[in-house]
């Protein structure tokens, strides 16, 4: 008999089967494979200081060394390399919001993510930045979809995926098991992503899903070693002169496609930053699993005790899943405590 079973290898799906496997736990994953998945598609930015009030990400302090340690051990694992750090700008749009920023740069808990404390000025060729930026220290970017191939192969060498949709109807859930198929387990969690609202489970509770649209372009000449932050991101990708605009945050859709609505909202946004000339090679769009608190969804259905779940990534699914599925591993098995903010009791 399993341990687990672990429905979806998103980030999510991915982070949670990995910390429990190296707590010995026998794990199977099922996974129908998207190319087109939030995880897939993200632009793999972990930024410690985000949004117009220059806001310390909640838990940055635990959460981003943990997601550092976590990605560079499976660069060694898997001899590559897809995680780098990076350097982040944040623009400024104003004088006031200049203001803003000196006066919470001034809090102690701020300097470590604060590169330079002098406001950066960028080539005006390239960027509209009137008020010029800072430099924010602590950044990084994951290529999402290269990990999640390589933990892919990684699992299939162990056969331990089930490359399938998942049946609901095939699922027994008993007092002390579940079973699928033909296959027995002490526990199921769903790791779906957005695909949550369609789970007979959990699909009750207040998911607040947000579809996110982004732009691949060619830049010729412009900053391959910077992130670029101001109505929308420029990130350099890997890839010579090719850069992620992103992205778009739309609460009402009505479905997971590309739109020329989004796509002009890219563009309009980014009118307001870059001078440099540009070339639109590819348009993506995916669904993100927001909560109506915007903290993550971890625990167990309270009626069928083995069936959990482990969602609500929202935005931030790079910087979150490898601490929380650490997290929810230690309460899994040594019966640590969930915090209250991402324990899904907290809905019921
Ligand atoms: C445009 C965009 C940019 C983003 N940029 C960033 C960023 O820079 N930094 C960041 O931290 N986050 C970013 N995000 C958010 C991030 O992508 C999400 O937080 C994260 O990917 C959610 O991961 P997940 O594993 O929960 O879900 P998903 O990535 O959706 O994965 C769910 C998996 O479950 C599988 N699945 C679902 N249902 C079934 C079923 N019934 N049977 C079998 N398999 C199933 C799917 O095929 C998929 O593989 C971005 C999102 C978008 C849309």
């Amino acid at each position: 008999m399993l341990d687990y079973i672990i429905v979806g290898q998103g980030i999510a799906g991915s982070m949670l089967s990995w910390f429990l496997m190296k707590a010995n736990e026998k794990v199977l994953v099922i996974d129908k494979f998207n190319p087109s998945s939030a995880s897939n598609i993200a632009s793999g930015i972990t930024n410690p200081i985000t949004g117009r009030k220059f806001v310390k990400t909640w838990l940055a302090d635990e959460m981003i060394p943990f997601a550092q340690e976590t990605y560079r051990g499976f660069e060694e694992l898997f001899k590559e390399d897809f995680y780098h750090p990076i350097s982040i700008i944040k623009l400024f749009d104003s004088v006031k919001a200049q203001n803003d920023w000196s006066a919470r740069s001034a809090s102690p808990e701020y300097l470590p993510y604060l590169k330079n404390e002098s406001i950066i000025q960028l080539d005006k060729e390239k960027v509209k930045n009137d008020f010029g930026g800072f430099e924010i220290n602590g950044g990084s970017k994951l290529e999402a979809d290269k990990f999640l191939s390589r933990y892919r192969n990684f699992l299939k060498e162990k056969n331990i995926l089930q490359e399938e949709e998942f049946e609901f109807d095939e699922l027994k859930a008993e007092p002390d098991s579940v079973s699928y198929k033909n296959i027995k387990a002490s526990k199921i969690i769903f790791c779906e992503g957005a695909n949550a609202i369609q789970n007979p489970y959990f699909k009750f509770f207040p998911f607040q899903l947000a579809k996110g649209e982004c732009l691949i372009m060619r830049i010729e000449n412009f900053y391959p070693d910077k992130v670029i932050n101001g109505q929308v991101f420029i990130m350099p990708m890997e890839e010579e002169n090719l850069y992620y605009i992103g992205s778009t945050h739309e609460w009402h859709f009505d479905d997971d496609e590309p739109s020329e609505k989004g796509k002009n909202e890219l563009l309009g946004n980014l009118s307001t930053i870059l001078t440099a000339p540009f070339e639109i090679v590819e348009h993506k769009a995916a669904i993100r699993p927001t909560v109506k608190d915007r903290r993550p969804f971890v625990g167990f259905h309270p009626e069928f005790k083995n069936v959990g779940i482990f969602n609500g990534m929202g935005a931030k699914g790079i910087s979150l899943a490898p601490f929380f599925a650490q997290h929810f591993t230690e309460n899994l098995i040594q019966q640590k405590p969930l915090m209250k903010e991402v324990d899904i009791k907290r809905f019921l």
